[in-house]
């Protein structure tokens, strides 16, 4: 059973149901910078993030102040199909008019925080959030062909395979 604010992000997204506006937020959303992802939600319902990948990395501080302060009760970590930084290419950084110097620190950053296969990038990353922020942290993936929001489920063998510390096997 997935927790209310993610049922009620499905509805409103997928299904275009609408809701009366929240008091307050009671969601927090981390998704990818990706300019084909549009998400359909309540007003006032949700925190909303966003990075290269859906990456959390850079943004947890973010996340752990708004569900601290707002008494957020979910969080949804959405990847998507397509993702660029699955696999980017760090030499697209050449193209910057920028030095030399500058464009070498991108490109090793962004080889840094490359997420490689989306779905187990999402799902992992999840349960690493939701140990460490002690709230349900749910791994979806956004669909940019037809925009579809879906739970990503949870695939059992990555459960035994992180206790190995086995990494992007699947
Ligand atoms: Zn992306």
């Amino acid at each position: 059973m997935l927790p209310e604010p993610i049922q009620i992000l499905l509805q409103s997204h997928n299904q275009g149901i609408p809701f009366a506006p929240f008091a307050k937020p009671v969601l927090a959303v981390l998704t990818c910078m990706d300019f084909r992802i549009h998400l359909q939600m309540p007003e006032n319902f949700a925190f909303v993030l966003r990075t290269g990948g859906a990456n959390p990395e850079p943004v947890e501080p973010y996340l752990a102040f708004s569900v601290a302060r707002m008494g957020i009760q979910a969080i949804a970590l959405i990847g998507h199909t397509d993702c660029a930084m699955q696999y980017p290419d760090p030499y697209v950084l050449n193209h910057l008019p920028a030095e030399e110097e500058r464009i070498q620190h991108y490109r090793a950053q962004i080889a840094a925080l490359a997420i490689g296969e989306v779905k187990l990038f999402t799902r992992r990353q999840a349960r690493r959030l939701e140990e460490r922020l002690g709230l349900p942290v749910v791994p979806l993936l956004y669909r940019v062909e037809d925009h579809h929001l879906a739970a990503l489920q949870a695939h059992p063998l990555e459960y035994a395979m992180d206790s190995m510390g086995l990494e992007r096997s699947l």
